[in-house]
């Protein structure tokens, strides 16, 4: 059975580059009918905050993420990080180092002096447990100094380490911490973790980690260290480019949906495939789709998508997820008769709204009320010529058959009868049912907002 996990550390919001990398695990295991595990990094107890848990979590659940079982709290399983540690001494794989900071600092100064490597070597490697002090100690690993260690990445390809490069790892602070880079070993081990899709920040961790695994004689799971994402000008993200939290994304409105696909795309890809639903990333996703070279964020790119995502939109799930949108953003969600109209207008509002703004911007004629404030530019179109056509016009309508073709017809044999062009009298119109100058088509409006409430805002525009 695949099992995947995605490991923040709770010290600020969802970074995009995190969500991308919950997407991939999660892509992964549920494609493949596996499990995806959630594990909280939080042992830097300095910098980890309950508040930023509940951003991921949060970003996480607006994003349909969602982890088997209750998340891991790394911190809490200290206990057993220190058992692995001691498991380890008694193998003898591990030994207890005296060496104090003086000690190890004196080692390296008179390495460097005489141009040896300046990686520490212990003298208590190999010391006879009879002659140790009665005084504080680490737990190192006893990491072999010759041949090699090599990581199998399934995106970098392998990658080899000179063990005569890696230090005697510390597993046990002087305090009898534990350290990260056990910890996330051990956790791995026991949640079962067959693949691990992570940041490729960590690649030089992974053959540590590596040493640690094959102490204990554990299986190594499959790695894939994917490249990190970086702004449109191919430099490392940063603030300047932009969003980063993933909870900015969802203030600006953007589907998860689309959210989704555009950050699947995000170094990743199949074939020409731009858009896809859920369930073609889940069939597709695998990690030989996996570009090794930085992605690029595109802005562009994720509006296009995203409003493909609106546009393919069931009417209902929208709807409700506009509503989201409103309760999250702090916003009064719809009610009552608004939903009604929202609803009718939906196939309409759809076409063309790349965020839950613009979609909300064109439901503006079917929220508004009467009397409607006119917006200057469109008050400019309500001369009184133009006041005298809708005043005309009023009664044509009340004998009109309400669908489209007959609208139309309507409208245009008006037009003509009046000699004006049909741009002449939507203009006014479009002041008249919504108040602005862009709206949807007059004959959308008139169609969602029905016969009467059309009259009646026809009315008092000519009035
Ligand atoms: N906690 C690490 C991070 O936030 C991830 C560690 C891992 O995936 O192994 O970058």
């Amino acid at each position: 059975e695949v099992v995947t996990r995605f490991a923040p550390s709770p010290t600020g919001f969802l970074h995009i580059g995190g969500a991308r990398t919950a997407l991939f695990n999660w892509l992964y295991a549920r494609g493949r009918g596996g499990k995806f595990l959630l594990r909280i990094e939080d042992t830097d107890r300095d910098r980890s905050t309950p508040e930023a848990t509940a951003a991921i979590l949060a970003g996480m659940a607006w994003l349909g993420l969602d982890h088997d079982g209750e998340a891991v709290s790394q911190y809490e399983r200290a206990d057993r990080h220190r058992a692995v540690a001691h498991e380890l001494l008694e193998a003898g794989k591990a030994y207890k180092c005296f060496s104090t900071q003086e000690e190890i600092q004196a080692y390296r100064e008179a390495a460097r002096a005489d141009g040896r490597s300046t990686l520490f070597r212990s003298p208590w490697r190999d010391a006879d447990p009879a002659t140790h002090p009665d005084a504080p100690y680490v737990v190192r690993l006893r990491v072999p100094h010759e041949g090699t260690t090599v990581i199998r990445d399934e995106v970098q390809g392998d990658v080899t380490i000179r063990n005569d490069q890696l230090d005697d790892l510390v597993l046990l602070r002087s305090d009898g911490s534990p350290v990260y880079m056990l910890a996330v070993v051990v956790d791995d081990h026991d949640m079962g973790v067959t693949h691990v899709i992570r940041g490729d920040d960590h690649l030089n961790n992974a053959a540590r980690q590596m040493t640690i695994i094959q102490a204990m004689g554990w299986p190594v799971p499959v790695y894939a260290h994917i490249p990190l994402i970086h702004g449109p000008d191919g430099k490392k993200l940063s603030k300047r480019h932009g969003a980063l939290g993933v909870e900015e994304y969802q203030r600006m409105g953007y589907p998860a949906a689309g959210m989704r696909n555009y950050l699947a795309r995000l170094g990743w890809s199949h074939g020409d495939d731009e858009f896809f639903t859920d369930a073609q990333a889940l069939e597709w996703f695998d990690i030989t789709g996996i570009g090794k070279s930085p992605a690029r964020l595109d802005f562009k790119k994720l509006e296009n998508i995203c409003g493909q995502h609106i546009a393919a939109a069931d009417d209902a799930a929208l709807l409700h997820e506009l509503q989201d949108f409103l309760a999250s953003t702090g916003q009064e969600p719809l009610s009552g008769a608004k939903v009604d109209m929202v609803n009718k207008a939906m196939p309409v509002l759809k076409e063309r709204a790349k965020t839950f703004p613009e979609l909300l911007e064109k439901a503006h004629f079917c929220l508004t009320e009467r009397p409607l404030v006119i917006e200057e530019k469109a008050a400019k179109n309500l001369t009184e010529d133009s006041r005298a056509m809708l005043s005309d016009l009023t009664p044509q309508l009340q004998t009109a058959t309400w669908v489209r073709q007959d609208l139309e017809a309507l409208l245009n044999s008006f037009a003509e009868d009046r000699g004006v062009k049909f741009g002449q009298l939507a203009g006014p119109l479009r002041a008249a049912l919504a108040g602005r100058a862009a709206t949807p088509s007059v004959f959308d409006m008139m169609l969602v907002l029905g016969p009467e409430e059309t009259r009646l805002r026809l009315m008092d525009a000519a009035a």
